[in-house]
């Protein structure tokens, strides 16, 4: 494809980040020998708000790490229904940490203190136990939107009422600091554990961190070991995501606006119908122009430029690293084209 708008982990290293991961200080990291991995979790703990933290190679690893931390089998956790842990990490929750899962339904990906409220358990030995709520943020199904730092906040406090752990999935923290303003430190301190991503809009082609309190990433060790998530040289890797946190973090508003210009210019085409972007992804329904997402996104193949198709009429665009301001245009003519033509 010569424009992948398929989604913010389709960059390729630059460059320079290849060059930082080439000449990397390396060692053993499960023996905590590693420098540049040692250099990475505590200048993410510390972003973050958090006394620890622990690098791992996916960020599907680090969500199924804490919800192993937070639940045990049979209890429950609570999050949003299109959340990424509930559909999109291969039924972990029940397949590794034995957990259910109470999925919650809101706009825009985010629930309410009410919601939290209403959907623990009462505390009788016929009920799952409710153990932990997850929030994300940027919400990824939801459409890229920020949680509000309030309705988060009340949503913290409805949960820590009820004695629950709280994990925030931040694959998309970076976003949702950039475009609100609000620092990664605010959203992500008043979590237990919080899970940051290098390979969405940061660039890097692996790397996670979960960050917490000591004593939880001491635990947290355990299930990296037996997930097989323990490394050695991994300096090469977290190399890599020290050069996205030094080079691509500031850079995220570009994709913003090259989202918000993506929106307006694809506003403008009858029959699409566009969600305005909080972030970097474009949502749009085909509905009006007599199509599927399907038959949308093949007919927009054949010009060489990829979005997906995540609903019978639900299309989504990603912008990142790799996708320019002229690519837009090029995008936005291709698409005014296929809706000419229909
Ligand atoms: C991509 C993503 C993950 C998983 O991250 P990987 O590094 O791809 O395993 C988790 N949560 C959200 C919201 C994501 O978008």
């Amino acid at each position: 494809m010569k424009i992948d708008l398929y989604s913010d982990t389709k960059t390729r290293p630059s460059a320079g980040m290849r060059q930082a991961m080439f000449e990397a200080e390396v060692g053993d990291e499960q023996q905590l020998e590693d420098p540049t991995v040692l250099e990475l979790v505590e200048t993410v703990a510390s972003r973050l708000g958090q006394e620890s933290a622990i690098f791992l190679p996916s960020g599907t690893m680090a969500n199924e790490i804490a919800i192993m931390l937070h639940c045990e089998p049979g209890s429950e956790l609570i999050a949003h229904e299109t959340s990424h842990c509930l559909n999109f990490e291969s039924g972990a929750p029940s397949g590794l940490a034995g957990a259910m899962i109470k999925g919650i339904r809101g706009p825009n990906g985010f629930f309410t203190a009410e919601d939290v409220h209403a959907a623990i358990r009462p505390k009788r030995h016929l009920y799952p136990q409710s153990r932990l709520v997850i929030v994300e943020q940027t919400t990824n199904m939801g459409g890229g939107a920020v949680w509000p730092l309030d309705q988060m906040q009340s949503v913290v406090a409805a949960s820590r009422e009820h004695g629950l752990a709280l994990h925030l999935d931040g694959a998309r923290l970076w976003n949702a600091s950039t475009a609100s303003g609000v620092s990664l430190y605010d959203y992500a301190k008043m979590f237990d554990t919080v899970f940051v991503d290098f390979t969405k809009g940061m660039g890097a082609p692996f790397g996670a961190i979960l960050a917490g309190k000591s004593d939880i990433i001491e635990r947290a060790w355990t299930f990296k070991q037996r997930l097989g998530g323990s490394m050695r040289q991994a300096g090469i890797m977290a190399a890599g995501c020290l050069y996205a946190l030094n080079h691509n973090f500031d850079r995220l508003t570009d994709d913003h606006v090259n989202a918000n210009k993506l929106a307006q210019l694809l506003g403008e085409v009858a029959g699409l119908k566009v969600e305005t972007p909080a972030t970097n992804m474009v949502f749009a329904d085909t509905s009006g122009l007599g199509m599927s997402a399907q038959q949308f996104q093949d007919a927009l193949a054949s010009d060489g430029i990829r979005i997906s198709a995540v609903g019978p009429h639900r299309i989504r665009a990603v912008t990142h690293l790799d996708i320019s301001a002229a690519d837009i245009e090029t995008v936005a003519r291709a698409i005014a084209r296929i809706a000419a033509a229909t």
